[in-house]
């Protein structure tokens, strides 16, 4: 950091490091690596590139204000944002997601497990080592999860996992922040409905939309729909109170519909929200490239969407995007709520999956790929993974050149299973990565829209909301 005399006892500002990118507006984005931003007029950008700031004291003040000029107070909130970003490395409350079958009885199009592929199923021992291996883990918080396969076809086992994980992580003195049922519903009987109910156990499920979508994409084994045993589910627990999760898959096929369909049937089953998110290209996925979208047509339908959510949220009736929210929630404050949207992402860290083999992989999404495999509980300490875990991300190059220059890098990340499966690399391709580009073209959008009074409005409740 230099400062340079420009006359006696007058100091030039000191510039900080920042990106910056004009937008459709005509405004210049300027963000720092600390994640602050200020949104200039041309005029006001050249000032701050010639490093003429001394005769605008009202953008000099904004300017040190956001970090992107540097005073000694500044320098201080600076390294605290910045340090902010790294939170979870210090306390992770890891995500364990646990497999009980690889089997399905539904044939979903794009089904990201690629479930009945294989027949291998959990064993009991291998069962007890995974609750060994997570209650050796040393974080004092943690989150269970269940997906499959579909969960619900080994509800025997489901029970005989729960009992022994509630004896053994309260024996560890661990504190379970949720347990959580991935199930596409359609083996629930009363029985199971109960259990959950008494068990207090959270059930998430997918809807991709109104029911003719939705069927086409999650059909049965013979071919029927799989909606109306979703609906009848869905009303069951509603009378009791319950609120179940619900994640849509947004396909080729989905863009065929107006996206406000989408947002409506969300509502309809009493959704607070939803997340719009592309199919992986991972599994099944993978090798039916009909599935997959051009990148600004996704756009152009989450954009479509989104308009709609901020008019519903600005009627009173709030909805709003998840992957919407994170960003916003990245762009407004220190935290990065969702693992996907941090640097280092959450695999590994974050999140560990445990195979029907006892293999544990960092990510859901790297199951079944050696490249993500960082152990396995029959032989492996947390210790073994935790090295394994850093060899990754070493191999991942963390700070990619691209995204290390980009304009968005401190709210930004991509995947590194996605990139795996799309271009045979972990170091995500940017910029020929589809998030790479759908992400620019989001940030973009929700940045020409700050000016925006309505959405701006709207887009700072939708941070205030409980994530
Ligand atoms: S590997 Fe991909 S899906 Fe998994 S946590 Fe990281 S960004 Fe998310
Ligand atoms: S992934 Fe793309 S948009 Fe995101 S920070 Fe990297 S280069 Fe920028």
């Amino acid at each position: 950091m230099s400062t340079v005399s420009v006359e006696p006892n007058v100091m030039k500002p000191v510039i900080n490091e920042y990106f910056s990118r004009k937008l459709a507006n005509g405004k210049v984005l300027v963000a720092t690596r600390h994640g602050s931003w200020s949104l200039l007029s041309g005029e006001q950008f050249d000032m701050l590139d010639k490093e003429e700031l001394v005769s605008d004291k009202m953008l000099l003040r904004e300017l040190e204000e956001k970090g992107v000029v540097l005073t000694e107070d500044g320098v201080r909130k600076i390294v605290h944002s910045y340090s902010s970003h790294y939170f979870h490395l210090a306390d992770s409350r890891p995500l364990c997601i646990v497999y009980l079958t690889n089997k399905c009885n539904l044939a979903c199009k794009y089904c990201h497990s690629d479930s009945c592929s294989d027949s291998s199923e959990l064993s009991s021992e291998t069962m007890e080592k995974i609750v060994d291996f997570i209650c050796s883990m040393p974080q004092k918080h943690i989150a269970l999860e269940f997906q499959g396969g579909e969960t619900l076809l080994r509800f025997d086992m489901l029970k005989k996992f729960l009992k022994l994980f509630d004896e053994r992580v309260k024996a560890a003195g661990k504190i379970v922040e949720s347990k959580v049922i991935v199930s596409n519903l359609t083996l629930m009987n009363e029985e199971i409905a109960e259990f959950i109910l008494d068990n207090n156990l959270g059930l998430c499920t997918s809807l991709d939309g109104p029911k003719e979508l939705h069927d086409k994409q999650r059909p049965f084994l013979d071919g029927r729909g799989s909606y109306d045993v979703i609906m009848k589910w869905v009303d069951y627990f509603s009378v009791r109170g319950r609120r179940l999760s619900f994640l849509p898959t947004i396909t080729s096929n989905s863009l065929m519909y107006d996206p406000k369909l989408l947002v409506d049937e969300y509502m309809k089953v009493g959704a607070k929200c939803i997340m719009f998110r592309p199919v992986y290209g991972v599994g099944r996925s993978a090798a039916d490239y009909e599935l997959l979208m051009e990148p600004e047509d996704y756009f152009e339908f989450w954009r479509k969407a989104l308009d709609y959510m901020v008019e519903l949220s600005m009627d009173g009736k709030v909805f709003y995007d998840r992957t919407a929210q994170s960003m916003l929630i990245s762009i407004f404050t220190d935290r990065r709520s969702d693992m996907c949207m941090r640097r280092p992402c959450g695999a590994g860290i974050a999140q560990f999956a445990f195979y029907l083999d006892g293999s544990i992989y960092a990510c859901d999404l790297g199951k079944k790929n050696d490249v993500f495999k960082l152990g396995n509980v029959m032989s492996s300490s947390y210790e073994d993974v935790f090295l394994n875990t850093i060899q990754l991300r070493a191999n991942t190059s963390e700070f990619q050149p691209l995204c290390d220059t980009c304009v968005y890098g401190a709210f930004c990340n991509t995947c590194m299973c996605k990139s795996y499966a799309r271009f045979g690399k972990v170091v995500p391709m940017t910029p020929l990565d589809f998030d790479c580009k759908v992400n620019k073209m989001m940030f973009d959008y929700i940045f020409e829209k700050m000016d925006d009074p309505v959405y701006r409005a709207v887009f700072e409740m939708w941070v205030r909301l409980k994530t």
